[in-house]
């Protein structure tokens, strides 16, 4: 971050952001994203400067290259990263993974974005697919370095006929995403006078090792956080509980694999994956994006909810407030949360996910006109 300035505002702070629009409906998504950071940053005097990046499959289709060594150190020198959506389905490396996870992986491993954090929030005007689908609001914190996941170029192929993968879970790396956890439950609670902060481990502790002891190190770590309090949940109960009883989780932590999938689901149960932003984020780094991915069935054709993205871009703006102490943008994250729930309670942001038919642009304009009248 720096002090900055131009001749028509005095900007109190600027930070360099690195833009990755990515695949599919990701440019799409982002430019409506940067609309509206735009316009909550000009009232408030925050100054943001957007590097774009082509990294994606996209390009590999073209130049055989993902995401460029220069490209990764822009992602590294930048303040934050804000990423759209990678991938499509046929972009694929020998053996049959993604190339996109050269970006986005590598972006989380090379970084230790080891927090996923993936809010889930009933809005007014976004209709729940669940008969009690009124006032969800928790937070998955997905371990996002290890777990299944740590294996993606470390799997075996034997003659094309055995294929495995191996779960890694360690002590350091389970202790940071718990102690994430707890600290994001005591944040959450002191915002909201008479709410007991709780933490939910979800893990398959009575089958396989290795989630007994992820397990193991949530309870040992809980006790460092005697105002917490606990429970545990076996993931397959947990997707149960959350069509269910969703409104009883505040914060849930899991290891990468379970967090990928019930982060997906809980997006399902208040609307869909148009509304599930997320954050991934380490001690000197952060990565926004939405939750979902590239959606290439419904690329180009301004049909896609640009709200995840937006939502995430908030999300941005309120960890470079806390991080810098910077008031101003973390003003200029309220102003969009506030203008997003509005607009989706007037219905000018129902994009066709919702049971609308406003467009993508239109309902980032939609969105970014709020804003503006939020910050006068
Ligand atoms: P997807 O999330 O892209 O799409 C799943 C479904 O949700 C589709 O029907 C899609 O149209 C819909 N959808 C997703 N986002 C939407 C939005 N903003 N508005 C309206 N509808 C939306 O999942 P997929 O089809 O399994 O994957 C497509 C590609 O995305 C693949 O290449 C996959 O690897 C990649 N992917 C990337 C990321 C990422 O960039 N972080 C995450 C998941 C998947």
């Amino acid at each position: 971050m720096r002090a900055g300035g131009n001749r028509r505002r005095i900007y109190v702070s600027r930070y360099d952001i690195a833009v990755l629009p990515g695949d599919g409906i990701g440019p799409e998504i982002t430019e409506e994203a940067v609309r509206v950071l735009n316009a909550a940053t000009a009232t408030v005097g925050v100054d943001l400067q957007y590097e774009r990046l082509e990294s994606g499959a996209g390009r590999w289709r073209k130049t055989g290259v993902v995401m460029t060594d220069a490209e990764y150190a822009s992602c590294e020198k930048a303040d934050a990263i804000l990423m759209g959506a990678l991938g499509y389905l046929d972009a694929l490396r020998p053996d049959g993974t993604e190339v996109q996870g050269e970006v986005g992986f590598r972006l989380r491993f090379g970084l230790d974005l080891y927090a996923g954090i993936r809010p889930v929030h009933s809005f007014q005007g976004a209709p729940s697919p669940l008969v009690n689908g009124a006032g969800i609001d928790y937070v998955v914190v997905r371990e996002n370095v290890e777990g299944l996941f740590a294996s993606r170029d470390g799997g075996t192929n034997v003659r094309d006929e055995v294929a495995t993968d191996t779960m890694v879970v360690t002590r350091v790396g389970t202790e940071k995403i718990v102690r994430a956890a707890f600290e994001l439950a005591l944040k959450r609670a002191s915002g909201r006078p008479g709410q007991q902060p709780h933490v939910t481990c979800i893990d398959k502790a009575n089958v396989l090792s290795s989630y007994a002891f992820f397990r193991k190190i949530f309870d040992e770590t809980a006790r460092d956080y005697p105002q917490v309090t606990t429970d545990h949940v076996y993931v397959d109960a947990m997707t149960y509980y959350q069509v269910r009883q969703p409104q009883s989780f505040d914060v849930v932590v899991a290891e990468n694999f379970i967090g990928d999938i019930i982060s997906d689901l809980s997006a399902g149960t208040v609307g869909g994956l148009g509304l599930a932003p997320s954050g991934d984020i380490g001690d000197h780094h952060a990565m926004f994006q939405s939750a979902h991915g590239s959606a290439p069935d419904i690329a180009g054709q301004n049909v896609a909810n640009p709200i995840a993205e937006i939502l995430s871009g908030a999300m941005m703006l309120r960890w470079l407030g806390e991080r810098h102490e910077d008031r101003d943008a973390l003003k200029a994250a309220e102003f969009i949360d506030t203008a997003v729930a509005e607009t989706l309670a007037s219905g000018d942001a129902r994009t066709r996910d919702l049971g609308g038919s406003v467009g993508t642009r239109q309902a980032g304009q939609a969105i970014a006109s709020r804003v503006e009248k939020l910050g006068r």
